[in-house]
């Protein structure tokens, strides 16, 4: 059995051949952002497929799975909200297209909630049951796993830890809320902070961490950012009892001056029992992850 893996991003759609056991077997990505959005993102994701299959000479497959960004109803394989900053896309009918167009079953899950799932199938949380995932990029993602279920809320939108708040007089969100978490634990807002603090611009997150050892003020900086985002952490950590938090995105490379960092600040905060057995550390899967826990989904959840 061979399925259509797509992972729709806020840049560019994924889309490969994977077996049952998530081998990718054929793959290829294509830009979805070409004309700011002008072409809506799921009329690109469809001729991309075409592309694809013609391209990689795809004679069938058996199911499709797909993982997206925004926010999804699971039930209805449909785009609910995008966070506000993708033009045409809200309201996308995924499922209902795809399934229209290739007559195969198809699941629609958002990508936070596949990377974690696909942790649990073939990456850092394998065989464990209850897990918390953050994927700190633009803004922070997340998806929790409990009694190894995704936990997906009335809607499918639930573990949207980037909007919970850390502090309720803290920084506006375009959510409409203050202090969310996204606001103090994203790549963005250490870039603000550097950016701001130091007055210079279009700094990027590994230079940041290039210039740690040689400055103090950078190393701050950092340090602050690293205690905000545990703080969160500390929070989830009491309410899911995870065995494991997983933090994804390109920071968690950064093993010395990140993970164990972030680490070592978590298992201060915690409350002792909470502590014992709680790993934290760097996903496993990175880009693939979106592909590999869409299928999981599709195999566990979706039948
Ligand atoms: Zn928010």
């Amino acid at each position: 059995m061979n399925y259509l893996a797509i992972d729709i991003g806020g840049t560019a759609v994924k889309i490969a051949i994977l077996n049952k056991d998530g081998e990718i077997l054929s793959f290829d990505k294509y830009s979805v952002c070409f004309d700011k959005y002008e072409t809506p993102i799921l009329e690109t994701v469809l001729k991309s497929i075409d592309i694809f299959i013609e391209e990689n000479n795809i004679k069938n497959f058996d199911g499709i799975c797909v993982s997206a960004t925004g926010q999804i109803d699971v039930n209805k394989g449909a785009v609910i909200g995008t966070g506000g900053n993708i033009k045409n896309y809200d309201g996308s009918e995924i499922k209902n297209k795809l399934e229209n167009k290739y007559k195969v079953k198809t699941t629609v899950i958002n990508d936070a909630n596949a990377a974690v799932l696909g942790e649990l199938f073939l990456g850092r949380a394998k065989g464990l049951k209850n897990v918390v995932m953050i994927t700190i990029g633009t803004g922070v993602g997340g998806g929790i796993v409990v009694n190894g279920n995704i936990l997906h809320g009335n809607l499918g939108i639930g573990g949207e830890l980037g909007h919970f708040s850390i502090n309720n007089r803290g920084i506006e969100c375009t959510c409409g809320n203050r202090g969310c978490y996204e606001r103090y634990a994203s790549m963005t807002a250490l870039i603000k902070r550097v950016e701001d603090k130091l007055g210079i611009q279009d700094i990027n997150g590994k230079d940041i961490f290039d210039r740690i050892s040689s400055d103090n003020m950078v190393k701050d900086i950092v340090d602050e950012w690293i205690d905000d985002i545990s703080d969160g952490l500390v929070s989830l950590a009491h309410i899911f009892n995870p065995e494991i938090i997983l933090i994804g995105g390109a920071v968690s490379n950064q093993e010395d001056l990140f993970i164990n960092k972030l680490r070592e600040k978590v298992k201060i905060k915690v409350m002792p029992n909470f502590a014992s057995n709680l790993k934290i550390e760097a996903a496993k899967l990175g880009n693939d992850a979106g592909l590999v826990g869409a299928l999981y989904y599709y195999l566990k959840d979706g039948e």
